[in-house]
């Protein structure tokens, strides 16, 4: 992704000046649409900029999605374990990174990107991101846990968590979602309410859910309508 002015500037050699007069001579179209923002973000993947009728090139990014097995690592290299990168085998190019953090035993949804900008907005607090987990615990759940970590969770060491929405599914099984990413964050949450989680599988983030149909270690690149999801995260805060 990369702002309209930055595009016209850097790639095109447009001066500001000459970029603002067309913005404000409505000469500018995203998608055949008018626009007047110099800071609109544009992806190849998803938009054709067109001014006075001549059609530019965008430069696209990558984005795809990984079902992270257990003991793979959400690192771009390491040199004694198996990290997300190696997943993609030859699919992987430079300057791809993982999303945020997934722990070594946990599981599931990866997403993994070389748009600096949207990975930074999904890692921020302030975009209030939310994640959802399924968790397994080796102690029994029950009903109030539901209204405890609605109420905000307080971890041993006397950190309050944010609202976060638990349903049970079963008497060992729940979903968790929540928009805060602390180092092992949900774990830390069952232990204060005594629950050890034996198994953690990441469902989504934001908009964007794991497919069901990938195995572990399976991937796929992300549809240009999930792209979209993700880049409303971006238009929140503006
Ligand atoms: N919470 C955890 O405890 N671990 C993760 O990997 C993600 C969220």
């Amino acid at each position: 992704m990369m702002r309209l002015e930055t595009y016209l500037v850097h790639q095109q050699h447009w001066t500001k000046k000459q970029v603002k007069q067309a913005l404000i001579n409505h000469q500018v179209k995203v998608n055949h649409r008018v626009v007047t923002n110099p800071s609109f973000p544009l992806d190849g993947h998803l938009h054709e900029l067109e001014i006075d009728g001549k059609v530019y090139p965008l430069p696209s990014h990558r984005y795809w999605m990984l079902y992270k097995p257990t003991r793979v690592l959400s690192a771009t290299t390491d040199c004694y374990h198996k990290t997300v990168i190696d997943c993609l085998q030859e699919k992987a190019t430079p300057g791809l990174v993982p999303v945020g953090r997934l722990d070594k035993d946990a599981e599931g949804l990866v997403l993994l990107t070389d748009n600096g900008q949207l990975t930074y907005a999904l890692s921020q607090a302030k975009y209030h991101v939310t994640k959802t987990y399924e968790v397994w615990t080796k102690e029994p759940l029950t009903s109030y846990l539901e209204d405890l970590f609605q109420v905000g969770i307080i971890f041993n060491d006397g950190f309050q968590c944010q609202p976060a929405q638990l349903v049970i599914k079963s008497d060992h099984c729940a979903h968790v979602t929540i928009t805060e990413g602390k180092r092992h964050q949900v774990k830390k949450m069952f232990l204060s309410v005594g629950r050890k989680v034996i198994r953690l599988k990441r469902l989504s983030i934001g908009d964007l859910q794991l497919d069901t149909l990938l195995q572990p270690g399976a991937f796929r690149v992300l549809t240009n309508e999930e792209i979209s999801k993700l880049y409303q995260v971006l238009e929140r805060v503006r």
